[in-house]
C-alpha cells in the first residue's frame, strides 16, 4: 500500500520539504546498497539532520506503522540497507558532525554519519586513530560500521567494532532516544550496547557513538610477499600465528584479485604470481624488528618467489591501495559479481579454498579470492554475467558457499552481516530455539516488527523452512499474500 499525503505531509511539517524525498527519479538512487542484485525503491526517503528529527520521524512511522530502514552509505555487501516496499529510507549522512575528539581519554564522540577514515583524520593531530579499518572506509559510516559490527585489515590485532565502541545513543522503534554503554569501560547489568552491535539496523537506529581511539604505532613494516601456490600462503600465516606474532594485518589476495587490483591501481603487485600476502607488523622498532626476521624466515621456508618492503610510508600506502581497491577493481575483470563473507577455521583455509574452486568449476563461473587471511575470513567473488543469463548460478553457487564455511566449521559471515542475502542460510548455523531467542531479543526492542524486516533472520513461513536463498511463497506468487 503506497504511504498516503497526510502521512507524508507529517514527515514534511517534521523535517522541510526539502528533505523529503519522493520524486521517484531521487528515490531510486536509494534502491539498493553494494548487493546491487536486490532493488526496491523505497516510498519516501527521508533526510533529518539531528537525533531529535530522527526520533520524530520513527514515531511517525511507530503512530502509523510505516516500516522504516537506517541507511548510512549505502556500501553493506548484504542487502541491510535493501528499503522495504511501502516503508521509508532514513538516511543518516546528514548527520556528519565529530562532536568531540577527547586526547587524554583517547575517546571521540561522533554523529553517525561521519566516515570512518574521517575518525581517524580528526584524531590523527593527537597522535592517535580509530582501528577498525573496512575497506569501504573513505565512504561507509561509523552508524554503519555498528550496524554491522564491521572489520577490515587491521582487525586481526585490534578487534572489531564491538571492541572500539564504548557507548551509542539510539533511537528505538517507539521514538524514544536512550544511551547503551557507558563511556566508563565498565558498567552494571546486561550489555544492550553488545546487543545492538552488529545487529544490522534490525533494534533501532543509531545517532550518536563514542569510540575509542587508539595512540598511532612507533613504526609500521608491511611486506608484499608471493607464493606459488595460496596454499603455500595458507601455511605462512598458520606458522606465524604459531611462532607467537600477532601481526596487525595478513591479508591473501589470488592470480584473478591480483590481476584486478593491479589493473586498476597499478600498486607494484606481480601478474605473474598464484598467490600474495600482505603481512603488516606495527609497535616499537625492537618488536618490529624482531618479528620481521621471523616472519621473512617463514616466508623463505614456504617458498616466497618475491618479497617487497615497503621502504616509505608512501611505498606502504601503495600496497593498501592495491588490497584496497581490489573488491571494486573486479568490474574490470567481470561485468557484475558478488562479494561473499563467510569464516573458517584458518587451519583449514587450503582445503575451503579447492573446494571453493572446485564448485567454481561445477558452476561454470570464475571466483577470485582476496581476504583476511590471519582470521579465517573468506571474501570469495563470484564472477558472472547478468546479460548472459549467469545471475541465479552465481547466487546459487555465493550461497553454497557461505554454507560450506559453516560445514567447515565457521560462519556464514565475518563482518558484511547477513542482511536479506544469506537471511534464509540462518538455519544451516543455528537451531530453531536459536533463532526464536534472537527473534524474541528483536521483538523486544521492536513488538511491531517496523525496523529493518525481513534482514538477519529468516522470515517464517516463507524461507525459514528450509536453508537455502529466499524463495517465493506459491501464494505469494499468487499475488495472495504479501512478504513481511
Ligand atoms: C569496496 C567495499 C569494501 C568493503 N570492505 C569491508 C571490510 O573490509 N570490512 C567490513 O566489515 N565491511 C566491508 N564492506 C562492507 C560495508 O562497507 C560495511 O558493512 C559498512 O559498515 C557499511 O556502512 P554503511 O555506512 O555503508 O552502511 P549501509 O550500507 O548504509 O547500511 C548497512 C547496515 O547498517 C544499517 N545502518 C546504517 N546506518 C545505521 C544507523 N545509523 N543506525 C542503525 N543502523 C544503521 C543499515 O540499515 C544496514 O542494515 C565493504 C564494502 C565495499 C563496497
Amino acid at each position: 500500500m503506497p504511504l498516503d499525503v497526510p502521512v507524508r505531509d507529517e514527515f514534511v511539517a517534521l523535517l522541510g520539504a526539502g528533505d523529503v524525498i519522493d520524486d521517484p527519479v531521487r528515490t531510486r538512487a536509494y534502491e539498493c546498497d553494494g548487493l546491487t542484485g536486490s532493488r526496491v525503491v523505497p516510498e519516501l526517503v527521508l533526510l533529518p539532520r539531528t537525533a531529535e528529527d530522527v526520533a520524530g520521524c520513527v514515531r511517525i512511522c511507530a503512530a502509523h506503522r510505516i516500516p522504516f530502514v537506517a541507511r548510512g552509505a549505502g556500501t553493506g555487501l548484504s542487502g541491510g540497507a535493501l528499503p522495504v516496499a511501502d516503508g521509508v529510507v532514513i538516511g543518516l549522512n546528514r548527520l556528519d558532525r565529530v562532536l568531540e575528539v577527547d586526547p587524554e581519554n583517547r575517546r571521540a564522540v561522533l554523529e553517525p554519519g561521519v566516515t570512518n577514515l574521517g575518525i581517524t583524520a580528526a584524531a590523527a593531530p593527537y597522535g592517535l586513530y580509530y582501528a577498525p579499518d573496512p575497506s569501504s572506509q573513505q565512504v561507509c559510516t561509523i552508524g554503519g560500521n555498528v550496524a554491522e559490527n564491521s572489520g577490515g585489515a587491521h582487525c586481526l590485532k585490534y578487534g572489531f567494532t564491538t571492541n572500539h565502541v564504548l557507548s551509542i545513543e539510539v533511537v528505538l522503534p517507539d521514538g524514544s532516544l536512550v544511551t547503551l554503554g557507558s563511556d566508563s569501560a565498565e558498567q552494571s547489568g546486561p550489555d544492550l550496547r553488545g546487543v545492538f552491535l552488529g545487529s544490522e539496523g534490525t533494534l533501532g537506529i543509531v545517532t550518536k557513538v563514542t569510540v575509542r581511539l587508539l595512540r598511532t604505532p612507533e613504526v609500521m613494516r608491511t611486506l608484499l610477499a608471493d607464493f606459488g601456490s595460496v596454499a603455500d600462503g595458507g601455511r605462512v600465516v598458520s606458522d606465524i600465528v604459531a611462532a607467537g606474532i600477532v601481526p596487525a594485518a595478513v591479508e591473501m589476495m589470488d592470480a584473478l584479485a591480483i590481476e584486478a587490483a593491479e589493473g586498476a591501481t597499478g600498486a607494484g603487485y606481480s601478474l605473474d604470481t598464484p598467490a600474495a600476502l600482505v603481512v603488516e607488523l606495527d609497535g616499537t622498532v625492537e618488536e618490529c624488528d624482531e618479528q620481521f626476521a621471523l616472519v621473512k624466515e617463514i616466508c623463505d621456508r614456504h617458498g616466497c618467489t618475491r618479497l617487497h618492503v615497503a621502504g616509505s610510508p608512501e611505498e606502504r600506502a601503495n600496497i593498501w591501495r592495491g588490497r584496497k581497491a581490489a573488491f571494486a577493481a573486479v568490474g574490470r575483470i567481470s561485468p557484475d559479481y558478488i562479494v561473499q563473507d563467510g569464516v573458517v577455521p584458518r587451519t583449514r583455509l587450503a582445503e575451503v579454498l579447492d573446494r571453493i574452486s572446485a564448485m567454481g568449476d561445477e558452476a561454470g563461473l570464475r571466483v577470485a579470492n582476496v581476504f583476511h587471511a590471519g582470521d579465517g575470513n573468506l571474501h570469495p567473488l563470484v564472477l558472472f554475467s547478468a546479460a548472459d543469463g549467469e545471475t541465479e548460478r552465481a547466487e546459487e553457487l555465493s550461497a553454497g558457499i557461505a554454507e560450506l564455511c559453516v560445514e567447515m566449521g565457521g560462519s556464514l559471515s565475518g563482518e558484511h552481516g547477513i542482511g536479506t542475502d544469506k537471511a534464509c542460510s540462518m538455519p544451516t548455523m543455528f537451531g530453531t530455539d536459536d533463532l526464536a531467542v534472537m527473534d524474541r531479543v528483536r521483538a523486544g526492542f521492536d513488538p511491531d516488527r517496523i525496523c529493518n524486516p525481513g534482514k538477519l533472520l529468516p522470515t517464517p513461513r516463507l524461507c525459514g523452512e528450509k536453508p537455502g536463498r529466499y524463495r517465493p511463497h506459491p501464494l505469494e506468487e499468487a499475488g495472495l499474500i504479501d512478504r513481511l
